[in-house]
């Protein structure tokens, strides 16, 4: 049944960065699994081999029309030693509506759920230990055929590759500063605003500057259109708390379906808050503000779960919210969800998948 997994051995380890020093996304593991798709063969070679640079043409078509997927997701290590992976199935499914968004082949999601958790069982040393640390996991799908034309690539190659990470905030959760982008826009209703595509990111690179720039920390921006209503911020859903309750911007085609979003709107209804989806005009937000009615903000994400904001700029006004302190709701949010990944709190939704310490031995 189905297709079995490689496995190259390397010829020598890393040394493994100082457990205190990890950051984010600076070091990388001693394998990565690797997958190839051709007209003729479909996806194939399902292999586990040394991390390593890889050989592609120039002409390689990513290279030229970015024809590209992306995954995140987070290997957490548990008290017991046990290694548990937050909602894995939901990345995978995400992958392939990216993917046909991009009109690139459908990846089968249990092999490649497999391939990941073979790769971080060779690998789970490199799963890190210590509070808010964790193994970030990055599968990405580039078409390589070498051509010019501008046409879906026959050819394709999916790598997934492991980053231990450090904890997003250091010792302590500091609420973000946020510039709301009325200028440049990210996402179209029609384009590929759902889709973790690359140029969804490449977009973004200059209004995150600005706001850096400006002592900002991240962008919020506004839909495409009207620049009327607010969207998401640059790798994170947003939330609201308004009087109680919470909202949230509905997913409208180009906004991303937050793993973690999805997440939140769960333990906030199994805790009776009222949750609103809809859409939240920015200058409604702001009257609300002002009437001392937005109680908190926050935004959701894989990197850093839940990420309190303290300050909001838009045009020529700015919000404090909170007192620029971490809001209860928020707080509560990141203890339970990181209590579940790893293993701290139970898990009544079903949402951890553990790593097997045992599984069948890999193919050679
Ligand atoms: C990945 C991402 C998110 C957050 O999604 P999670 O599944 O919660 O990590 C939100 N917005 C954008 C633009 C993203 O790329």
């Amino acid at each position: 049944m189905g297709q079995s997994i490689a496995f190259q051995k390397a010829d020598q380890l890393k040394k493994k960065p100082e457990p205190g020093q990890l950051g984010f996304g600076k070091h990388f593991t001693d394998y990565m699994f690797e997958m190839d798709y051709t007209l003729d063969e479909g996806w194939h070679d399902a292999r586990i081999i040394p991390y390593g640079p890889i050989l592609l043409d120039p002409a390689a078509m990513i290279f030229h029309y970015g024809q590209e997927v992306f995954e995140g997701l987070k290997a957490y290590r548990a008290e017991d030693g046990r290694i548990l992976l937050f909602r894995p199935d939901k990345n995978l499914e995400r992958l392939n509506h990216s993917n046909e968004r991009m009109d690139i082949p459908a990846i089968d999601e249990s092999l490649v759920l497999e391939g990941i958790k073979r790769l971080i069982n060779i690998e789970k040393d490199w799963v890190p230990a210590l509070p808010g640390q964790s193994l970030y996991i990055r599968p990405f799908i580039i078409g390589t055929e070498p051509f010019l034309g501008v046409h879906p690539s026959g050819e394709y190659k999916l790598i997934v590759i492991l980053s231990p990470v450090g904890s997003y905030f250091g010792d302590k959760i500091n609420p973000v500063k946020i510039y709301v982008e009325d200028d440049f826009v990210r996402a179209v209703r029609g384009g590929v605003g759902f889709a973790k595509t690359a140029g969804n990111y490449a977009g973004s690179l200059k209004a995150q500057s600005k706001a850096e720039e400006l002592g900002f920390d991240q962008v919020l921006w506004l839909d495409g259109v009207e620049r009327k209503y607010i969207e998401e911020v640059g790798s994170m859903n947003i939330f609201f708390k308004i009087h109680g309750e919470v909202w949230t911007p509905e997913l409208n085609g180009s906004i991303l379906p937050g793993v973690t979003r999805d997440s939140v709107i769960r333990l906030l209804k199994h805790w009776d808050i009222k949750v609103k989806e809809r859409k939240i005009s920015v200058k409604k937000l702001f009257k609300k503000a002002e009437k001392g009615e937005l109680e908190e903000v926050f935004g959701t994400g894989t990197a850093a779960v839940i990420s309190p904001v303290g300050f909001l700029k838009w045009e020529d006004r700015v919000i404090k919210v909170g007192n620029g302190r971490v809001g209860a709701l928020a707080e509560k949010l990141y203890d339970t969800l990181t209590g579940i990944q790893t293993g701290r709190i139970k898990d009544k939704f079903g949402w951890t998948q553990e790593v097997s310490p045992d599984p069948e031995p890999v193919a050679e």
